[in-house]
């Protein structure tokens, strides 16, 4: 089976599961896990902020963090598609009583500066207090433009906004901004904003495991939350052993992912009743013109032992179990099947 679902169905690699077993354990509730201390303070250190804490998920991390920057009855700007609004079973408003604003993506996955300006609610009793910007980088495998990111920090800024970033496809925005030195592209990145969450359980590879940054202060407010939410692992640093293996082995290799991405796109261009777009990281999008064709298309791509995701939008995402002949595989299926 070839499985370009997504990228968090990685397995963790020999060396991953050397480096877990050979972790010095603890009690990280009690902050005596050494190995998660250790790479807290590393990623802080690495992108620039104060502190970081581990997280079980990455949708727990936002959640800690919409909480850390806002109230009850406070609000946060954020994209339509964006994973802090869609995809996490509306946790901020359910569990943090934090409304959402949401605002529509342009083509490039960022929110129009004139969006967010003028959503931004005075302070007025009919009005949510409007306290934070979220954006995500990448987001739906989009790299927001740099000087993007520094034009809505500089907005945020000067309207008294908080800015977080739902950075859990982070090192891959930051291996396509810059391939020869990712650490120092994710580290510009993460200036625009007071707080970044980044997975290591996607693209880099580990089994679990996201981590926040952000100040001290905030990530004193983010553990709190994080004890209420049920995220309080004990010996986690088997865990963070392997998420810390993946940022020192698996940041650089994100661009064979992407590498493979192209290929798979290359693959698949001039496919009739196919429009592939040209992916800028390690996920790769082609719209079904055909609906009836739509439907029997994954299918038959599992019978050829490939598997995606969608229907008239298919998803395919490249990653560390996937190599070149897979990738051709999954082309040549994909052709037969419209060539039928
Ligand atoms: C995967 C993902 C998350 C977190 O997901 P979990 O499954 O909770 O770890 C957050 N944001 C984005 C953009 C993601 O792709």
């Amino acid at each position: 089976m070839i499985d370009l679902r997504s990228d968090t169905v990685t397995r963790p690699t020999a060396a991953m599961r050397e480096a877990m077993m050979a972790a010095p354990l603890g009690d990280d509730v009690f902050g005596d896990d050494p190995s998660v201390n250790r790479l807290q303070e590393d990623l802080a250190a690495r992108l620039g902020f104060e502190a970081a804490l581990f997280m079980p998920t990455g949708t727990q991390s936002n959640l800690c963090a919409l909480m850390a920057h806002c109230q009850r009855g406070d609000e946060y700007l954020v994209g339509q598609m964006a994973h802090t609004y869609r995809w996490e079973g509306g946790g901020a408003a359910v569990l943090g009583s934090i409304q959402p604003q949401p605002l529509p993506h342009q083509p490039d996955g960022s929110l129009l500066l004139a969006d967010i300006e003028a959503n931004i609610k005075p302070d007025d009793a009919h009005f949510a207090r409007t306290r934070l910007l979220t954006l995500e980088n990448t987001i739906g495998g989009k790299v927001l433009p740099m000087d993007y990111l520094a034009a809505a920090s500089a907005l945020a800024q000067r309207r008294g906004l908080a800015r977080h970033l739902d950075g859990a496809r982070l090192f891959n925005a930051a291996v396509a901004v810059d391939a020869a030195d990712p650490y120092a592209a994710a580290r510009r990145i993460c200036s625009h904003f007071d707080s970044v969450s980044v997975c290591f359980s996607k693209g880099l590879g580990a089994p679990v495991g996201s981590v926040l940054c952000g100040s001290r202060d905030f990530i004193k407010a983010a553990h709190r939350w994080r004890k209420m939410a049920g995220g309080g692992m004990r010996q986690a640093g088997l865990l963070a052993a392997a998420a810390h293996h993946a940022l020192d082995h698996h940041v650089r290799r994100l661009a064979d992912d992407h590498a493979l991405a192209r290929r798979l796109a290359e693959g698949l261009a001039g496919v009739p009743g196919l429009a592939v777009e040209t992916p800028q990281t390690n996920i790769v999008f082609a719209d079904v013109a055909d609906a009836e064709r739509a439907a029997g298309l994954l299918p038959f791509l599992k019978e050829r032992g490939v598997l995606a995701t969608g229907l008239y939008r298919l998803r395919f995402v490249t990653h560390l179990d996937v190599d070149a002949a897979g990738v051709d595989r999954a082309i040549a299926a994909v052709r037969d099947y419209f060539k039928a």
